[in-house]
């Protein structure tokens, strides 16, 4: 390991319980993971605890540090051990650090406490929800078959009434796929949240719950109605909600345009500085390679950044760009995409080629649709002009293309740009 090869900074999500968790939501990637380590009783130790706050400090040469806690569900640690973690944190903190703290959870166990704690210590939550009643229940129940959906409501109010800052992180699943509209009005304007990301089901069919095999569970959302979700969302968010309403799959996929993929490390060119570590210690590649092949070593026995800087951690990150597949190294999208994850990348190319990812043809269809707003954004951004501006300039195009439909005769091509006859297209009384 060479200086140089020492990254600055890095992102850790610890499992201070590991994969246990209170609910047994049907898609949950961690509940497999309990077989990992047999007879645990899958708490955080003093011991690791300490020794990860002290490690992720030290190790860090930025002025801001991020500990990140996940799960399973990492309430069931107590608000004590976070009490703890903060004095901790307060022990080893460098003079000058900021350290914010972001949780990760499902929100049935917050009550007023808890929300005051986050509230005194700036912690960012992470609320797991999937859209209106019936979509969120369909999945997300407890470990009785009960929906979960009026518990997560509640805690979604107790953050708001304390003031606490908070995201919906939204599992998007065969289920809810179909109801964009209706999952994305839900969180804006019932919940009144202003941050949402939105997370695809994609979850192998096999029995061991790691990265292996071709096919997917029926839970899993497919690649075309993937695409069609962030369509009609991002069509409803361009023209009414640039910057009020933050969807980070939009701003992650803008920094592409803007030059900078990578803001969200699904889009990145290469990956590797994202890490997970278990409640004992064991740190992984990444929270969705939590399994043998991706095993680092432990923080009590190796420094964490000696872990961080492997050459074996290197090269996971560096066979993200490696491994694509030809068709997306000619793909018009590849410098805002980059392949995306390689946890989804188990499909085949049209020529036959692996390594293709198995949510292209949504991505595609979305980053089409996507471009000429998303260039004139990016536009604006690069002449330090607000983004929001976009939504202006949408309604004139669009009232330029009626204007243009009313002049259009039927047999010129039609002004939306399909390169298909009017009549045959927008001036097509049936529709196309
Ligand atoms: S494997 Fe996927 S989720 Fe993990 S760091 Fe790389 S891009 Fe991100
Ligand atoms: S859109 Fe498809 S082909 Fe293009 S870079 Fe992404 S995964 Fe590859």
């Amino acid at each position: 390991m060479t200086t140089s090869d020492i990254p600055k900074a890095f992102h850790i999500m610890a499992k201070p319980t590991g994969s246990a968790c209170n609910l047994h939501c049907g898609y949950c990637f961690f509940l497999s993971k309990e077989k990992l380590y047999p007879g645990s009783d899958f708490r955080m130790p003093a011991q690791v605890h300490e020794a990860y706050i002290r490690q992720l400090l030290e190790f860090h040469r930025t002025p801001r540090v991020t500990v990140a806690w996940q799960g399973g569900e990492p309430t069931l640690m107590g608000l004590d051990f976070f009490r703890h973690s903060v004095e901790l944190q307060n022990k080893h903190r460098k003079p000058g650090t900021h350290i914010e703290n972001t949780f990760q959870t499902n929100g049935t166990l917050l009550n007023d406490e808890w929300c005051q704690f986050f509230r005194e210590n700036n912690f960012l939550i992470g609320l797991s929800m999937d859209g209106p009643g019936e979509l969120h229940d369909f999945y997300r129940k407890d470990k009785g078959g009960q929906g979960t959906f009026e518990r997560v409501v509640r805690a979604a109010r107790l953050l708001q009434k304390h003031r606490v800052e908070f995201n919906i992180l939204c599992a998007v699943n065969s289920r809810n796929v179909d109801h964009p509209l209706e999952v994305y009005r839900f969180f804006r304007d019932e919940l009144g949240v202003n941050y949402i990301q939105f997370i695809p089901i994609v979850e192998r069919a096999n029995e061991t719950g790691y990265q292996e095999g071709d096919t997917v569970t029926d839970r899993s959302v497919g690649a075309g109605p993937f695409g069609q979700f962030l369509i009609e969302i991002f069509d409803e968010w361009v023209r009414r909600d640039v910057g009020k309403t933050f969807v980070l799959n939009f701003d992650g996929a803008l920094a592409g345009w803007l030059g900078m993929a990578g803001t969200v490390c699904i889009f990145g060119p290469t990956c590797g500085l994202g890490l997970a570590l278990e409640h004992n210690g064991d740190l992984y590649s990444c929270d969705h390679f939590v399994e043998p092949n991706n095993y680092l070593g432990n923080i009590l026995k190796t420094p964490l950044i000696e872990l961080v800087a492997s050459a074996r951690q290197q090269k996971f990150g560096r066979d993200k760009r490696d491994t694509l597949p030809r068709y997306c190294r000619n793909c018009d999208f590849l410098a805002i995409c980059n392949g995306e994850c390689p946890k989804n990348r188990f499909h085949k190319t049209p020529d036959g080629e692996r390594g293709l990812n198995y949510l292209c043809a949504g991505y595609k269809a979305f980053f089409k649709h996507a471009d000429k707003p998303m260039r004139t954004m990016a536009g604006l951004i690069r002449t330090n002009r607000p983004a929001s501006e976009v939504m202006a300039a949408m309604a004139n195009d669009e009232e330029c293309l009626k204007t243009k439909f009313a002049n259009a005769g039927r047999n010129d091509l039609c002004p939306c740009g399909s390169g298909v006859k009017f009549k045959k297209c927008h001036g097509n009384p049936t529709g196309h």
